[in-house]
């Protein structure tokens, strides 16, 4: 993957390229941001321009044994690690043992989140982790001799899915690093590592990208108009594999838009039987479907909220929510968009943790209820 390949995000491959032609690049290296930003891809295409043999001052060349063996992710000095679900054993639930199905689903998008990771490889309810097994991995292939290359890479794709265990002891190879080894993390959620990594990482900020940088990707890359590129980077905040996604899975939107006025509508009448029927079928969707249900209802409610403040102009909705939007954001107002927020925020906490799906969502009906009915004062 060379920087021309990478949507955006320019300051962010002009800093990686300066680390290299500088000569100060740090032994380990912490790419935070959400996924659909680029932080994988960028840290691809980072390693790449690092061993490129012909690398020129603003890319790798695309062409040289590392490069070609890198854009297939088969170069033997470049490691990757990554959250897989449960595989029997406890020895099978490594990255090695799933690399092959990982490798084929970021080659066809490397902008792929972890929802549709553990979608691809069929986790069904199993969460992904990076577990203790893990490290033991990582310190025999960093203390094996590099091939060929100058630098021996190991990227953490998620870093924030390893366990504490995990963490400490990654925690040592990083303050006691190999030589010329180096790390590449790559993280959504700073809260969600150990304070001793980020503190010993040096933090790579990989920030939205500009809509404008989605419009032209997309008519590029899906093959559509200029007019509905730019609808669909107005919506994707920042995020290019969410945008992807709403060119390909339009029915996925439409379904979360379907699901998302029957959830407003049932909290709002509340009435018992459609509440229980309600939260039976959101309960009987898997596990990641939820979580990216509630965070469908998020954005919308925040749209909402926009709405209802009348700065119309500022929300970022299709043509289908906004003619939702036109009727209920009227419900939606400062008085209770917080606690919404709130509401919708620890429903997918607790999803996330197993809880009981079925009684969450009712939980969640029932809060909803409530705060759709607070006077906007
Ligand atoms: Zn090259």
């Amino acid at each position: 993957m060379r920087f021309a390949d990478i949507i955006g995000q320019d300051d962010v491959k002009r800093h990686l390229i300066g680390t290299v032609k500088e000569n100060r690049i740090s032994h380990a290296q912490m790419f935070l941001g959400r996924e659909g930003f680029g932080s994988l891809p960028l840290a691809i295409a980072y390693a790449q321009y690092i061993n490129c043999q012909h690398r020129t001052d603003s890319d790798s060349c695309g062409e040289c044994p590392s490069c070609r063996q890198i854009s297939q992710l088969a170069f033997p000095d470049l490691h990757f690690v990554f959250p897989v679900p449960t595989a029997g054993s406890e020895d099978k639930s490594v990255s090695d043992n799933f690399f092959e199905k990982w490798s084929e689903f970021i080659m066809q998008n490397p902008y792929g989140n972890y929802q549709q990771w553990l979608d691809f490889v069929g986790a069904g309810n199993s969460q992904g982790l990076i577990r203790v097994k893990e490290s033991s991995e990582i310190i025999r292939k960093l203390s094996m001799k590099s091939f060929s290359a100058e630098y021996k890479i190991m990227i953490i794709w998620l870093a924030e899915k390893m366990n504490a265990e995990t963490a400490n002891k990654l925690l040592k190879l990083i303050e006691e690093p190999y030589p010329k080894t180096l790390f590449l993390l790559v993280a959504e959620n700073a809260e969600n590592i150990l304070p001793t990594i980020i503190s010993r990482t040096q933090l790579v900020r990989v920030p939205r990208i500009a809509d404008s940088d989605i419009q032209a990707g997309l008519q590029q890359r899906a093959g559509i108009s200029a007019n509905a590129a730019e609808k669909i980077a107005g919506i994707s905040e920042g995020d290019f594999g969410r945008a992807l996604d709403y060119c390909g899975h339009a029915a996925d939107l439409a379904q979360n838009l379907e699901l998302f006025m029957k959830l407003m509508r049932t909290s709002y009448s509340f009435k018992a039987p459609e509440m229980v029927a309600l939260a039976e079928e959101l309960g009987a969707l898997g596990r990641e479907k939820q979580k990216a249900f509630l965070a469908y209802c998020e954005r919308m409610v925040r749209e909402n909220l926009i709405v209802n403040q009348h700065l119309d102009k500022m929300a970022h909705l299709t043509d289908d929510e906004s003619g939702f939007a036109s009727k209920f954001s009227r419900f939606i107002h400062p008085q209770n968009s917080m606690l919404i927020a709130e509401t919708l925020d620890k429903a997918i906490y607790h999803i996330s943790r197993n809880a009981g799906a079925k009684i969450v969502f009712m939980d969640t009906i029932i809060t909803l209820a409530r705060c759709l009915r607070m006077p906007n004062e």
